[in-house]
């Protein structure tokens, strides 16, 4: 077996045909995006042209494309599965061609990222059916990641770890973030990845915003900087991974909370295990957090889904009380921010048959930059 077949196994379209099924769906209409690679392997293009992998619950799928897709698409993972490839003309309606062999359907799961516009056009050619998400159907499977899946994040994981290993001789006093940023991108693909998702550099009191984009801001020395970078690998799976930096000596008060940081993302490492509650992640990061007096500081949910996509279920925060199984890939990745500093550590975890795997292995102390 190939790699491809193992990540991408053909047995995939009658699975999802199953699932579609145990969900009420009478068929699934995936447009490009996650869910259409997650089933076929195919990285389709997305446009404004219809690519739609039809499968219906009861019946054989078909993937309609726009003709001058269609090299592409039998090229793509796709083509080796003995899939009936539809294409269509210019000034044909893609939309009609999937209804007319569709049939009538009463309930369809439309892909959780489809276009709008696709959306409301599906709408007018299945006047009858019920439109529902594909994730009804996909969710449960996608968030379960195989062994080649386990294996493909492990990868990335790795990439991204060796990157974190190199920022320290990029991060030095008198350089922007973006000057930094940069460095870290070419890193990105350097080490493996295919595409550049994020790199945030965020110093000084710019590490107080999660999501902060890297600025012209000159690092200097004193500051504390959070690094949060990602990429997608060639085989469709992302990395996702946070460390926290000093350039010299840290603020007084910043070596305080980095302690309890470390300790409360050690803590929700330790309380992954089959059974227990996606929210009981979350309050074992949020506990000591908490009862070091940082609570207010700690201003999002523990973790997030990573596979085909950064972001995807399960989402690990209070209020879900899904309980977590083996396979289930996920962000551990507890923050505090203060004001005119912050901190965040992010490694990302497999739920195992017996507790956690870590795919981020880059040390979690606090890394400090010569000055
Ligand atoms: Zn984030
Ligand atoms: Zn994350
Ligand atoms: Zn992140």
């Amino acid at each position: 077996m190939t790699m491809l077949d193992e990540l991408y196994p053909a047995a995939r379209l009658a699975d999802a045909a199953e699932a579609a099924n145990r969900a009420g769906l009478d068929a699934l209409l995936l447009t490009p995006g996650a869910d259409l690679r997650y089933v076929v392997g195919y990285d389709a293009h997305a446009m404004e042209r219809l690519t739609c992998l039809a499968i219906p619950a009861g019946g054989d799928p078909f993937l309609v494309v726009p003709r001058l897709e269609l090299p592409a698409a039998k090229a793509s993972p796709a083509g080796r599965l003995g899939l009936e490839l539809v294409p269509w003309d210019e000034t044909d309606d893609p939309y009609a061609v999937v209804a007319g062999r569709l049939g009538r359907p009463g309930a369809v799961g439309l892909a959780d990222r489809m276009w709008a516009m696709m959306v409301l056009r599906f709408a007018a050619a299945l006047p009858g059916a019920r439109q529902e998400l594909a994730s009804l159907a996909l969710g449960p499977l996608r968030a379960r990641k195989s062994p080649a899946e386990v294996a493909a994040l492990r990868e990335a994981g790795q990439a991204i770890d060796r990157v974190h290993e190199r920022v320290p001789g990029w991060l030095l006093a008198g350089r922007t973030e973006q000057e930094v940023a940069a460095d870290i991108s070419d890193a990105i693909l350097a080490e493996g990845h295919g595409r550049v998702d994020f790199a945030i550099v965020a110093s000084g009191p710019n590490g107080a915003s999660p999501h902060h984009t890297a600025s012209d801001r000159v690092i200097r020395e004193g500051d504390t900087v959070v690094v949060d970078i990602g990429g997608t690998m060639p085989s469709g799976y992302c990395s996702d991974c946070t460390r926290t930096y000093v350039i010299g000596q840290p603020p007084d008060d910043f070596a305080a909370y980095y302690q309890v940081l470390k300790d409360a993302q050690d803590a929700a490492c330790a309380a992954v295990r089959p059974g227990a509650s996606a929210e009981s992640i979350d309050a074992a990061a949020r506990e000591p957090i908490t009862a070091a007096g940082y609570g207010p500081y700690f201003v999002h949910r523990t973790g997030h889904g990573i596979g085909l996509e950064t972001h995807e279920d399960p989402y690990i925060v209070a209020g879900n009380t899904e309980p977590l199984q083996p396979g289930h890939a996920f962000s551990v990745e507890p923050g505090i921010y203060p004001g005119q500093h912050g901190a965040r550590i992010e490694d990302i975890v497999v739920c195992t048959d017996t507790g956690c795997e870590r795919l981020n292995t880059v040390t979690r102390e606090l890394v400090s930059v010569p000055a």
